[in-house]
């Protein structure tokens, strides 16, 4: 890793405003990847890049991870972001709405971040399922939105936002073939697995 590079990235992402992947998010999606190397990872929403450059690290030699983002101007930081790190081979860039982009995909992944819309949850679950390898891992990013989840907050602006990443929770815990666990690192990370039966 090109430590130096990340951390400029890093702290320009901050400076922005640009709500990147918190530290100990990442340590403990690190934990529960647990040293396995892994070969596909898809994630929606890219911003410019930086959390599928710390995913990269992840990767078996012939990896790739897959990302979604819908803004112009990220895309273009994020390619820059990308090329800095040489992990152009390693990270692909779909560049549009996940929502239009997802059906249309048809690849199976081993790690899916969901990371993008809140009130798009729901369907971003759906489709990750769909992709998912037999022993493959979810991860759901601010899945408690600052509280605002667990809470009886019902303020106007971010009631969608608030009632899909409820649906998200639901559709995880009651889903029978799924094993499930919120945890409140960051700003709330859902981890779901695929039970295995056998
Ligand atoms: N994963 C990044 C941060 C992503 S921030 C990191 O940790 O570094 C969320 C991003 O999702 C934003 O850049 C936003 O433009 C994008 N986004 C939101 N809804 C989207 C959608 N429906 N399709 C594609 N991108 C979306
Ligand atoms: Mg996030």
């Amino acid at each position: 890793m090109k430590d130096n590079v990340l951390n400029e990235i890093k702290k320009r992402a901050l400076e922005e405003k640009i709500p990147i992947i918190m530290d100990d998010t990442l340590l403990t999606i690190k934990k529960y990847i647990d040293s396995k190397k892994i070969d596909k990872i898809l994630e929606i929403g890219t911003a410019v890049g930086y959390s599928a450059i710390c995913f990269s690290e992840f990767l078996s030699e012939d990896g790739k991870i897959d990302t979604i983002e819908r803004e112009e101007e990220r895309v273009i930081e994020a390619k820059e972001n990308i090329k800095k790190m040489e992990l152009e081979d390693k990270i692909n860039i779909f560049e549009g709405d996940a929502v239009e982009i997802l059906p249309k995909m048809n690849e199976k992944y081993d790690m899916v971040f969901i990371d993008a819309a809140k009130g798009k949850y729901p369907f971003f679950l759906k489709e990750a399922l769909r992709m998912l390898n037999d022993d493959g891992i979810i991860f759901a990013d601010n899945i408690l939105y600052k509280g605002y989840v667990m809470s009886d907050y019902n303020k106007h602006k971010q009631r969608t936002a608030v009632r899909n990443l409820r649906e998200y929770i639901k559709e995880v815990s009651e889903n029978p073939n799924l094993e499930t666990e919120i945890l409140e690192v960051g700003d709330g990370l859902a981890i779901s697995k695929l039970k295995n039966n056998d």
